[in-house]
């Protein structure tokens, strides 16, 4: 691509393809929407008084969530965070572990290994999924570890590593049948944050409930908000009465004792947050509908523009294209910044992937195997405006 020479050109030629899809207006990346039965559930939660621990609507989000991803059980806390913390807690990883994750990630993933005292060690990413690169991870851990009494043992830092933590980059999968058997050959705990995918099959089956346990996001700019909320999915009964024990303090049940047998979190979803996700997920086919619709309006603007296209699931994967894709063919953060600078100055809010947990202060120090394909996708990935609305003919 000669953006060195026409690099304005190519620009406008971006911004263009943008205009042609969302309008003249301005544009949000990701904008919640409203239009179910929210305000209906809400007015039954302050009308009942049963706005915090107790209600309904806790137990009947949680059975939604079960019904539409087919996960056995479906714990719902306070936020994706903590939902990936006491997943990884319940999947066995404790204090001076490590667990393996992308280093291409939001920082809620690293986050919540920190939280249980362990080191998150960083692995590389590949363009075909945007997630891990399985056949790199497979290469990197037969060199660089060994099995010790079933365990696996990193050779330099001597730590074992217990668990593995792919993510679902925008909401498409990543390999998980490779992930899995990765796992399996390597005595790997599998956990999924599967935060953005809520919606996205591989194979037919849900993400989030290919490893041992899985958690999802409702944050506001998720494809479902609860304002602020998680979940934990898991198959395992056992691991899903921890889940729920552990969430809610730990208290052992009694009509009036307060007793406690762990040092449990205040980690449970208020009602009158899973009332707001009983509405929203009345709606969710609506609104991956919505996406996977704009996901091929955007397509067909740009594939008429060299040196760019637009991210696309393959065929064995369903995507809920939670967040719409460019990619760079250019290694140029240059040419990203300034698609970056002018697009938002337009009033068009696009943004940059994560830098990479590797390249941020509190992960510096962190194991990493080399992140060539990570770099290179970092320096390449520009997510364009992703709302629902927009492919609901608002132009
Ligand atoms: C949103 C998100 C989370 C969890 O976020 P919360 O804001 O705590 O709900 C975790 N991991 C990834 C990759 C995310 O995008």
């Amino acid at each position: 691509m000669k953006a060195s020479v026409d690099s304005n050109g190519f620009i406008a030629q971006i911004v263009g393809a943008i205009r042609e899809v969302v309008g003249p207006e301005q544009v949000a990346l990701h904008e919640p929407r409203f239009d179910g039965n929210e305000w209906i559930y809400l007015k039954e939660c302050l009308d009942s008084n049963y706005v915090s621990s107790a209600g309904k609507f806790v137990d009947q989000f949680e059975q939604s969530l079960t019904n539409y991803t087919g996960a056995k059980y479906a714990i719902s806390v306070v936020n994706g965070t903590a939902a990936l913390q006491i997943a990884l807690k319940l999947a066995g990883v404790k204090r001076g572990e490590e667990v393996l994750s992308p280093a291409l990630t939001f920082v809620a993933t690293a986050n919540a290994i920190s939280y249980l005292g362990a080191i998150p060690h960083f692995i590389d990413s590949e363009e075909r999924s945007l997630g891990i690169d399985v056949l790199k991870l497979r290469e990197y851990l037969g060199a660089n570890t060994e099995e010790q009494s079933g365990l696996c043992v990193n050779k330099s830092t001597k730590r074992v590593i217990r668990a593995l933590v792919p993510m679902h980059t925008f909401g498409h999968p990543s390999d998980l049948e490779q992930l899995q058997s990765i796992a399996r050959d390597f005595n790997l705990v599998l956990v999924e944050d599967a935060a953005e995918s809520l919606g996205s099959f591989y194979k037919g089956q849900h993400t989030g409930t290919f490893g041992l346990l899985g958690s999802l996001s409702f944050n506001g700019n998720k494809i479902i908000t609860t304002g602020g909320g998680g979940a934990i999915l898991t198959n395992d009964e056992g691991l899903a009465r921890r889940a729920k024990h552990l969430t809610t303090t730990a208290k052992i049940s009694h009509r009036w004792e307060f007793d406690h047998d762990a040092i449990g979190h205040n980690y449970r979803m208020p009602n009158i947050n899973a009332a707001l996700g009983c509405a929203q997920i009345e709606k969710l086919p609506e609104k991956i509908n919505s996406k996977r619709e704009l996901f091929k309006r955007y397509k067909e603007e740009f594939k008429q523009i060299s040196g760019v296209s637009i991210f696309e699931e393959s065929s064995d994967r369903k995507s809920n294209y939670w967040l719409q894709t460019l990619l760079l063919e250019e290694d140029s953060l240059r040419l990203r910044d300034s698609v970056l600078d002018i697009s938002n100055k337009l009033g068009i809010e696009t943004r940059p992937a994560w830098k990479l947990m590797s390249n941020i202060a509190p992960y510096r120090s962190s194991p990493a195997m080399s992140l060539a394909g990570a770099n290179s996708l970092y320096r390449r990935i520009i997510n364009l405006p992703s709302s629902p609305a927009l492919s609901l003919g608002t132009r």
